[in-house]
Order: structure tokens, then sequence, then C-alpha cells
């Protein structure tokens, strides 16, 4: 089996807006990686790079840090145009009143990242035990398959864990504790609580300053986070972890590919954190495919 080589990824990624709904919005606003250049060259250049957004590195130097990478379905779901069974927008079992977890992604400091590491494929077997608590709680919120580094397709899972957790190592081992690990953290630093008991609860009403949301989580964690927004509505927070989980700050700047140094932060002065509205009957009639309402009205029974 190829083994894969390439260069680390930037975290820095340009969000275009929350206009658009539903997954082909997803996939159309997805978020834009700044190496993509450098990384179509060497994909057309080299036979054994990984297909899929995760561009391995065999062999990479380990990482500084964890960046634990939490979403806010009250923004993710309103691009929802249609429901599929896998769609966590869509399940009236899981409870999106809350920030769910995208990810935890070993970083470098200086704003790059390792990905694809080892060719270790995602094995659902090996989590088993824990797929109750990650259904809840790390849910997929789209339906569209996610790209493995293997050149194929699957779930947000199987993503995370084959581009972000095989890098993870020597710190996370195995895709046991990978996934163990990551839903441990989400509950120790339990964000949304942080926010609720600061005075900032979901609202469709209120803007709250970014600044004091940042420190609410730094006073309650020890670490600054890193917001990402889709206009002033907050669509992801990454907590930063030293590599024995500590908190650390997550800084407020990142060099891109070219080293420039640019804020982290995309989220203006005032922030929402927009209550979370499943995809009604009557969003899913906008849709065109037969299918995904069929599905709707299944989960919606
Ligand atoms: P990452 O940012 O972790 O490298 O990649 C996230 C990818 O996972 C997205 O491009 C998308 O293809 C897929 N994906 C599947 N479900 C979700 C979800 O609920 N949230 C996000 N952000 N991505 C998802």
């Amino acid at each position: 089996m190829s083994r894969c080589g390439g260069p680390p990824h930037n975290r820095e990624r340009v969000f275009k807006g929350e206009a658009m709904d539903g997954w082909r919005g997803e996939e159309a606003m997805k978020s834009v990686e700044v190496a993509f250049p450098a990384v179509l060259l060497l994909s057309l250049l080299s036979p054994s790079l990984c297909s899929g957004d995760g561009v391995a590195v065999d062999g990479a130097r380990e990482f500084d840090y964890f960046l634990l990478s939490l979403q806010w379905p009250g923004t993710f779901c309103r691009r929802t145009r249609h429901c599929c069974p896998s769609n966590g927008c869509c399940k009236r079992s899981v409870d999106l009143e809350e920030f769910t977890i995208h990810g935890l992604w070993p970083n470098y400091n200086d704003g790059t990242w390792p990905a694809c590491c080892n060719n270790v494929f995602y094995d659902p077997k090996k989590i088993s035990p824990l797929i109750g608590k990650l259904s809840k709680y790390w849910p997929t919120l789209s339906c569209s398959p996610s790209s493995t580094c293997h050149g194929g397709k699957g779930l947000f899972w199987a993503h995370e864990w084959e581009k972000h957790g095989t890098c993870s190592s020597p710190v996370l081992q195995d895709e046991y504790s990978y996934f163990s690990t990551t839903l441990d953290l989400y509950f120790k630093y339990n964000i949304t609580k942080v926010l609720t008991s600061a005075g900032f609860s979901s609202s469709n009403d209120d803007k709250y300053k970014l600044a004091e949301v940042s420190t609410a989580i730094k006073n309650a964690t020890g670490g600054t986070p890193w917001l990402v927004c889709s206009h002033d509505f907050v669509q992801e927070l990454r907590l930063c972890l030293h590599k024995d989980f500590s908190p650390r700050d997550c800084g407020v700047l990142a060099s891109n590919e070219q080293g420039e140094l640019n804020s982290k932060d995309s989220c203006p002065m005032y922030v929402r954190l927009p209550k979370f509205t499943r995809p009604t009957e009557s969003k899913l009639k906008q849709s065109t495919e037969g299918e995904d309402r069929q599905a709707l009205e299944v989960l919606l029974l």
C-alpha cells in the first residue's frame, strides 16, 4: 500500500458566508485552505500523495499542541437545505442546544499541521463502546460523506481520525484513545456551560462582545480560545491545549504559507450564538430531491 508524502497544511481558512444552505451549499462555501495550490501541484507530481482534503505527511515531525475544535449547530444547521438519516441537524435524538465536537487536531506552532499520518485506516469496531456518546456529542451535521486519506469517502469520524487522529502520536496512539480522549476533553471543558454561566446563552436577538466571550473562556479554562464566525454568527470555537492537555492560549496570529501573519479570529467585535432550529418540512419543500423528503419524514415521525 502506498504511503503518502507532502507538506503540512495551513490552518488558516476563509469562510465565504452563511447564505447558502444544505450540504451542496456547505461544499460550495467549504473553507478554502491556503495551501491548496501547493497541494494540487504535489498531487500532480507525486503518485503517492493521498487524495481527499487531508495531505499526508509520512514521517512528519511531532506536532506542538492540540486544537479541540467545537462547532455551534445553531449556526451550522442554518445551512441545511435537505435531510438524510445521518445528518445530526435533522435528528430528534441529538441535542443541538450546545457545542458539538468537530475534532481534535494536532498542530504546529507556525499555524500548519500534519495530516494523514502512518497510513492507518478508520476501523469502526475499535470504537464501538463509544458510539452512543459519539452520536450525541460528535454528530455529523451534514449529509455528504467525508473524504478519507485513502481516496475514499466515509463517516465524519473516519475523516477526523484518518486526517488528524493518526497524527496525534505519540500522545494518542490508537483510534480508541483518540476518540475517548476527545470526548473526555469535551466534557471536562464544557464550553457551553461556561458560556451560559457567564451570561452568554443562545439567542437570536442578543449580540455579545467577542472580547468578553473570549475572557469568560480564558477565566474558566486558563486558555484564550480561537473563534471562527460566519458573519457575526459563531461557527466554531477552538481550545488550544498543550500535549498534556492543559490549556494554553491560542494566540491571535497565525502565519500563512508565505509566512505572513494574519489575525486568526474571523469574528467581528460583536458576535451571536443563534438558537438551533431543526430543519422543517417547509424548508425541505425547497429541496428537489424526493428521497431527502422521505428521509426527513421518517426522522420527524
Ligand atoms: P476538517 O476541517 O476536520 O479537516 O474537515 C472537515 C470535513 O469533514 C469537511 O470538509 C466535511 O467534508 C466533513 N464533515 C462532515 N460532517 C461535518 C460536520 O458536521 N462539520 C464539519 N465542519 N465538517 C464535516
